[in-house]
């Protein structure tokens, strides 16, 4: 198998995963990533530790990237893009082109593949132009520009005055199970994310009131119903979606929705509101699976994972929404599932 080598398009924990399980077998990889750093939306994450571990998953990632740039098998391209793939004698040839770095000069880096996995993950939904202010309203922020804001040192402030928040308010399903925009899916980590998120914040400042409002909860996951468990005693859940955001003369945000057992519609301020965002498809996801002989996307997402016969495979969110446990076990099966098909062609 030593002969054997693999070009994985997208650096997030799916195509890393992929290229450790490939490489620990002797398979050659060539790992192409468009952004500066390896890592995809993993890396972006923080620890949510309160006390101890509640198992996010976010540290595989830094730990997976760990292992994969000292892995002798596997050359990790950054800040470029597969220019060229083409399909021809039962091979892949293609034409890498990477962008300057440092004081490196732009080059292209020519490679032939017998297998291609697309590893191009997922694009977080924009709430941008969208209700709720995004934007447009400094205290709307989304749950990644919250990972962010976790990880500074001085804690969670508001954007528009840098003054610890008093009353929080997480909004879920934001650009998932949404009719109106023909986003049907549920996006699957973001229950789990928003109640750690909060808890974290909860027990960091135990005086803030976090109010939670969703339509149900999804409790799968690993160990996620002790999570649960203890956000219900420190969190208020309503269950209801606010149509939309108003920013107050003091530069609050007022926010209403209908409760049925207050048998009318509510209203309230917060000066923190944190829209859940889900996962959507990566816009160029068609055109790539077009250019491997892959079955076009269903709903923006390749459902099947690998092309009939050629050796084009799919691997984590590219497929549709999962977390970090899931998107590294699917890469692990993808791996196998190479490995299987370099042997099948003896
Ligand atoms: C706010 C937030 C919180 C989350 N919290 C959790 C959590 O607590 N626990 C959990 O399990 N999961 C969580 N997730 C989900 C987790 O981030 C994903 O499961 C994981 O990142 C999926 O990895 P991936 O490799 O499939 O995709 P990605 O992370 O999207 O990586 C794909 C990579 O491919 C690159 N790429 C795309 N197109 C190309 C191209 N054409 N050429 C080259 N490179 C390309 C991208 O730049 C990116 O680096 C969270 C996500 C968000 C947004
Ligand atoms: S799994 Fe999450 S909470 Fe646990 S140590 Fe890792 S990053 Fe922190
Ligand atoms: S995981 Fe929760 S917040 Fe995310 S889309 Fe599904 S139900 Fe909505």
């Amino acid at each position: 198998m030593t002969d054997q080598r693999v070009l994985i398009i997208g650096g997030g924990i799916g195509g890393l995963t992929t290229a450790l399980a490939l490489a620990r077998r002797r398979i050659q990889v060539d790992l192409v990533e468009q952004a500066a750093a390896v890592g995809g939306h993993a890396v972006r994450l923080s620890c949510k530790a309160t006390g101890s571990c509640v198992k996010c998953g976010a540290c595989l990632a830094d730990q997976t990237v760990a292992a994969a740039a000292a892995h002798p098998g596997i050359r990790l391209f950054t800040a470029c893009r597969a220019a060229e793939i083409r399909y021809a004698s039962g091979r892949y040839h293609y034409l890498l082109a990477q962008a300057p770095q440092h004081d490196r000069p732009a080059r292209t880096i020519p490679g032939e593949a017998g297998a291609v996995v697309l590893a191009s993950g997922f694009q977080p939904f924009d709430p941008s132009g969208k209700p709720y202010g995004y934007g447009r309203y400094p205290d709307v922020v989304t749950n990644l520009d919250l990972e962010g804001m976790l990880r500074e040192a001085g804690g969670v402030r508001r954007p528009s005055n840098g003054a610890a928040p008093e009353r929080a308010a997480f909004i879920q399903c934001v650009g998932s199970r949404d009719a109106s925009l023909g986003h049907l899916w549920c996006s699957g980590f973001c229950c789990a994310a928003a109640l750690r998120a909060a808890r974290l914040l909860k027990h960091r400042r135990p005086e803030l009131a976090i109010t939670l409002f969703y339509i149900d909860i999804q409790t799968f996951g690993r160990d996620f119903e002790s999570v649960y468990a203890q956000a219900r005693a420190e969190i208020r859940f309503v269950r209801a979606i606010p149509a939309d955001a108003f920013q107050t003369e003091e530069g609050r945000l007022r926010l209403s929705w209908v409760e049925t057992s207050a048998q009318g519609s509510v209203e309230e301020e917060f000066d923190l509101v944190v829209l859940s965002a889900g996962m959507t498809p990566r816009p160029e996801i068609a055109a790539l699976a077009g250019s491997l002989g892959l079955s076009p996307p269903t709903a923006g997402f390749l459902t099947a994972n690998r092309s009939p016969g050629e050796g084009a495979f799919v691997v984590g969110t590219a497929r549709g929404p999962m977390g970090i446990a899931d998107t590294i076990a699917d890469a692990r099966r993808t791996a196998w599932d190479i490995i299987r098909f370099f042997e099948g062609r003896g």
